[in-house]
C-alpha cells in the first residue's frame, strides 16, 4: 500500500523542525516539534486536506526536546486517540521535563557555567514541552508497527541519543521506501555547524545500518548541512539519501581523527577544554549556543581520557 509523505516546517529560534505526516490509511506524525510547533500543526494538516482528530499514530524518533516537545499537545488534539509511540530507552523524556535538564547538566554540565544551564534549560522545558505524558507503546530493535495495512519496522539507531530509533515504512517486497532517521544523520551539522552524538561509536554503527537499508527515500530532522555549508532537502531521493548518509560517516570519522590527534586541556578558550579540537577541526562556531553539539560530541569521544597534568 503506498502513502505520501508531507514534511511539515516549524521554525524555531535558529533551527527549523519537521514533523513529517504519513498520510496513508491511518495518518501518522513522525516527530512533533516543540509546544508552538504543535499549535501551528493542525492549521498545516487542514492545508493538505486533513484533520488533527484523525491523527491516528505520534511516532517519535528520539526524546529530545525538539521532536517530542509537541507530542502531549497532539495527543490532545487528536481526542487522545492517537497512539504516542516511542523507543522504552527515551520514554523518560516524554514523561519528564526535568529529563531535558538531567540530560543537558550529564553530558554538558561540566564545560559551560553549570546554573546558567540548568536555569536555561528549566526555562526552555517549560515553554517548549507542551506536557508530560506516558507514551501508548514503547519499541525496540525489530518491532513492526501496522499502520492500517502499512507496514512500519523500528530501526535502533543509538548514538545521537541512546533511545533513538528511526521508523521504515516498508513496501510489499520488504523494501525500505521512506525512511525516517530523526538526527541519526547529521552530515556536517544543522545550524550550529557540529554534529552531535553521545556516543560516536554507536552513531556510527547505526550510520552504517542505514546505509545498509537502502532507502529509497530518506527523511532529516533538521536540513543538515554538506561539507560547503549548503543544507541538504529533509526529503531525499535514493542517490541524495546516500550522499547524506556517507556525509554523515565522511564528518565522523574527521572528528574521530581530530579528538584523537588532540588532547583535552583546560583553558581560558570557550572551546575549553577542546581548544586544542576546536583548532584541529578548524571548528569557529560558538561551542555554547544549546544544544552544544560540540561539547555533546567531544565529550562521547573524550570522556575517559585524562588532562595532563
Ligand atoms: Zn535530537
Amino acid at each position: 500500500m503506498s502513502v505520501a509523505i508531507h514534511p511539515i516546517a516549524a521554525p524555531w529560534g535558529r533551527f527549523a523542525l519537521y514533523s513529517f505526516l504519513i498520510d496513508g490509511p491511518e495518518l501518522a506524525l513522525v516527530d512533533t516539534g516543540v509546544t508552538a510547533s504543535a499549535a501551528n500543526l493542525p492549521a498545516e494538516l487542514e492545508r493538505l486536506g486533513r484533520r488533527i482528530q484523525d491523527v491516528r499514530w505520534i511516532l517519535l524518533t528520539h526524546g529530545h526536546i525538539d521532536h517530542v516537545g509537541g507530542a502531549y499537545a497532539l495527543w490532545e488534539a487528536t481526542g487522545r486517540r492517537a497512539q504516542v509511540v516511542i523507543s522504552e530507552t527515551d520514554a523518560h523524556f516524554l514523561a519528564s521535563r526535568r529529563a531535558h535538564v538531567e540530560e543537558a547538566l550529564a553530558l554538558r554540565g561540566s564545560y559551560v557555567d553549570t546554573e546558567a544551564l540548568e536555569a536555561t534549560k528549566s526555562a526552555e522545558v517549560l515553554e517548549a514541552v507542551s506536557g508530560e505524558m506516558q507514551p501508548s507503546r514503547t519499541v525496540r530493535d525489530g518491532d513492526l508497527l501496522d499502520l492500517g495495512g502499512v507496514r512500519v519496522r523500528v530501526v535502533a539507531t543509538p548514538g545521537h541519543t541512546p533511545g533513538a530509533v528511526t521508523y521504515v515504512v516498508q513496501d510489499a517486497a520488504g523494501a525500505s521506501e521512506h525512511v525516517f532517521v530523526g538526527d541519526a544523520a547529521q552530515c556536517y551539522g544543522a545550524a550550529s555547524g557540529f554534529p552531535g552524538y553521545e556516543d560516536p561509536d554507536a552513531y556510527r554503527a547505526s550510520l552504517v545500518r542505514l546505509v545498509a537499508l537502502e532507502p529509497q527515500h530518506l527523511y532529516l530532522g533538521h536540513p543538515y548541512r554538506r561539507m560547503d555549508g549548503t543544507p541538504y532537502h529533509v526529503a531525499l531521493a535514493a542517490g541524495d539519501a546516500r550522499a547524506a548518509l556517507d556525509a554523515s560517516l565522511e564528518r565522523e570519522a574527521q572528528v574521530r581523527a581530530g579528538a584523537s590527534r588532540a588532547a583535552r586541556r583546560t583553558s581560558r578558550s570557550p572551546y575549553s577544554p577542546f581548544e586544542a579540537h576546536a583548532a584541529e577541526l578548524g571548528y569557529t562556531g560558538d561551542p555554547t549556543l544549546e544544544p552544544s553539539p560540540f561539547f555533546t560530541t567531544l565529550n562521547g569521544y573524550t570522556a575517559t581520557e585524562k588532562e595532563p597534568s
